[in-house]
């Protein structure tokens, strides 16, 4: 049955971290990863996720199926994040939310659901992108094309060349949106520019599909949802597909969610009833624990209080890295000016660093990034961060 079976290519950046933990220099450092570490270099747990989920341990629940879309708790609690609580779409019903398997699983449920509705569709991604957008929509069956994002002479967006693209493509065209902290590059659309690409949609009748998975690690729970908001505003109907692995640390349980504004409320029930067959017939119904979590602390005053304190603590230890970064590369006496890496958002920066001297950095400093010169900044802490800048200031003048 097996025989012609071909080896897949590796994940590169997974492959990465196989180096990085084959490597035995104690002073090795992964900057390849897109997990948020804190200060001693770990995976934190929140004290609010630890104080719901000793609550429900206690409360020890039974363990029946889930609604196909979740509890209603959970999808509400989504909405209210992303739509904001007072959103007029969440009360006229014109907010359909299912919960996914991490984000990765609600963007798959929605390309799985566009592909039914919309089947001669070409998907849009950003150039660059995360890696598993294309993969994903194509795995869904759509040729998947880009539009320019990066451009690398200014460090930030190319927006008039992205611009031109979206107003050049045919109606039903599907364009996937980094609603916040651009993964890789971390350079982020103006609220200004967002509004022109509202209104690019609007004009050329295009499908906005916003992918936001760092909501809060920018500048904030609404001021992350610009897009989102600007889009509800808008009168159009979208896809957001959103997780909880970075804003609540909860990676492994896989806890995300498919939003679909739709244009009336009788169309929501229409178009939650398809969601739910693609979901039924991939996995049937989503596990339980995350969004028990999630939902318990979104609900309650004081752990939502305590969250939202937890959030900002990662997202200014972030901003303190990044700010680390640019002003010990300068003492070091780097002459080309890294201020671009200040202005990026969340946890990504595409450094600008070639191929050849990310290899020399793992090569003669056991520090390890991604090829395309993407390092993650939540991967620094005041224990690393003077021997990276040490590497990287060798390795640029080298
Ligand atoms: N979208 C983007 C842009 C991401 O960076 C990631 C995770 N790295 C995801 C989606 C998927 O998130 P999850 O781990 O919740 O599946």
């Amino acid at each position: 049955i097996f025989a012609a079976v071909e080896m897949a290519p590796r994940d590169p950046i997974l492959g990465l971290t196989e180096s990085f933990n084959a490597d035995t220099r104690p002073t090795k450092v992964n900057l390849g990863v897109g997990v948020y570490y804190d200060d001693n270099g770990k995976i934190p747990l929140l004290a609010a996720v630890k104080a719901a989920e000793k609550a429900r341990l206690e409360a020890a629940p039974p363990r029946g199926y889930q609604p196909i879309e979740g509890p209603a708790t959970y999808t509400q609690a989504v909405q209210n994040l992303l739509f904001g609580a007072g959103s007029d779409l969440i009360a006229a019903g014109r907010v359909v939310t299912a919960q996914g398997i991490g984000g990765t699983g609600a963007l798959r449920i929605g390309a799985d659901f566009l592909k039914r509705l919309n089947p001669g569709a070409t998907v849009y991604i950003s150039d660059p992108s995360w890696e598993n957008h294309r993969a994903l929509f194509e795995a869904a069956g759509f040729p998947v094309e880009t539009y320019p994002y990066y451009d690398a002479a200014t460090r930030g967006v190319d927006f008039a060349g992205m611009k031109a693209k979206l107003l050049s493509l045919p109606a039903g065209s599907v364009i996937l949106l980094h609603a916040c902290c651009h993964n890789p590059t971390g350079a982020d659309l103006s609220d200004a520019q967002w509004e022109e690409v509202v209104a690019a949609c609007r004009e050329k009748g295009l499908v906005p599909f916003l992918d936001m998975a760092y909501q809060g690690f920018a500048d904030g729970i609404d001021q992350d949802a610009v897009a989102v908001r600007l889009f509800s505003a808008s009168g159009l109907q979208f896809f957001v597909s959103s997780s909880f692995s970075k804003s609540f640390s909860l990676y492994g349980e896989r806890v995300g969610a498919l939003s679909i504004v739709t244009a009336s409320k009788e169309e929501s029930s229409r178009v939650l009833s398809q969601v739910k067959r693609v979901i039924r017939t991939n996995y049937s119904n989503p596990q339980i624990h995350g969004a028990a979590i999630v939902a318990t602390v979104l609900s309650s005053p004081e752990l939502r209080a305590q969250w939202e304190s937890e959030l900002a603590g990662m997202r200014d230890r972030i901003r303190a890295m990044r700010t680390g970064l640019v002003e010990k590369l300068a003492a070091k006496g780097v002459a080309q000016d890294f201020s671009f890496v200040v202005k990026q958002r969340g946890m990504f920066s595409y450094t600008g660093l070639s191929a050849d001297q990310v290899a020399v950095l793992q090569k003669d400093f056991g520090i390890y990034a991604v090829s395309t010169g993407r390092i993650c900044l939540a991967a620094l802490n005041a224990k690393n961060i003077d021997y990276v800048a040490d590497g990287i200031a060798q390795v640029l003048k080298g």
